[in-house]
């Protein structure tokens, strides 16, 4: 049998008492000195070495795993910036660089974020369009050596869908986690597209997700911590031994200028974090405005 420094992704998932994943990659950029606007996935061949630093901060502050800077590293998403034809290459670097950082030990997340536009007949998307072009971003993470894939910031259950079914396309054994965002609304929690938390665990683990979560969104850390509550009543009510992970943002943004600022601590944040490791969830991570400082205090407080 093939010695490995690391057992495989799933196993460490399922197992691990406490497993950290990282925070923010965006808010990292913008801290050091990236424009907003930028083509945060280019930066990967244009400005490999920040990309590198972040992971690498991560990584000494605690986290077991780093997720690469491929959110937007989809064909529709670069388009935006004249990259469309660039994803393979991106990608690609995307993941050397997490794994590079990352090294034998620790473990990489190839990152899927949405398009940014919606299916046919609400956008412009065809579904097998919007499949192949989410498979060509895993082919690029895979050949770059990522340990599993997850799928995040989702909002719609129907390109949720086909980013998981074009991971499992590729046919690389590896686990896929699947995030989307949440809001607080009157009578609970939706996406931005009205799922609520029962469909959206229903329908990802339907798809085979060896993982369900959520991540960043506009609630308070108050609100997170009764979220990851009911995406554990919603695992458990699938009647299958589903794994729950949890990446809160620095808590609810405030507007400044026109931009997101997050003023909560690293300590608060850490907090939130024990009370939902208190509700059953293991793996915990955090969204925008959290930085390595979150993910230490988390590290301390949790192992
Ligand atoms: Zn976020």
């Amino acid at each position: 049998m093939l010695e490995m420094s690391r057992p495989d992704l799933k196993s460490r998932l399922r197992q691990q008492e406490v497993f950290l994943l990282d925070g923010a990659m965006g808010t990292q950029l913008f801290a050091r000195g990236v424009a907003l606007g930028t083509c945060s996935d280019a930066l990967n061949l244009e400005s490999p070495e920040i990309v590198a630093e972040i992971h690498r901060a991560y990584l000494q502050a605690g986290s077991d795993a780093v997720i690469t800077n491929t959110f937007g590293a989809n064909r529709y998403a670069l388009a935006r910036h004249g990259h469309a034809d660039k994803a393979r290459q991106i990608t690609q670097a995307g993941a050397e660089l997490a794994r590079q950082a990352a090294g034998d030990d620790k473990y990489v997340l190839g990152d899927i974020g949405p398009t940014g536009d919606f299916l046919e007949p609400l956008g412009s998307l065809k579904a097998d369009e919007l499949r192949e072009a989410f498979a060509a971003q895993a082919r690029g993470l895979l050949a770059g050596g990522v340990d599993g894939f997850i799928v995040e910031t989702m909002t719609a259950l129907d390109e949720l869908a086909a980013a998981i079914e074009a991971v499992k396309s590729v046919r690389s054994g590896l686990p896929v986690l699947a995030s989307m965002s949440f809001d607080k609304v009157a009578n609970g929690y939706r996406t931005m597209m009205g799922v609520d938390v029962t469909s959206a665990v229903a329908k990802m683990v339907a798809l085979g997700a060896d993982a369900v979560g959520f991540n960043c969104g506009t609630a308070t850390l108050e609100e997170y911590v009764a979220l990851a509550q009911q995406y554990m009543a919603a695992a458990r009510a699938t009647g299958q031994d589903v794994i729950v992970f949890a990446e809160p943002n620095a808590g609810k943004p405030e507007l400044a200028d026109g931009e997101a600022v997050y003023k909560v601590a690293p300590d608060e944040f850490a907090t939130a974090a024990e009370r939902i490791r208190a509700g059953g969830v293991r793996v915990i991570g955090g969204c925008c405005g959290t930085a390595p400082a979150f993910i230490e205090a988390v590290a301390k407080r949790l192992k």
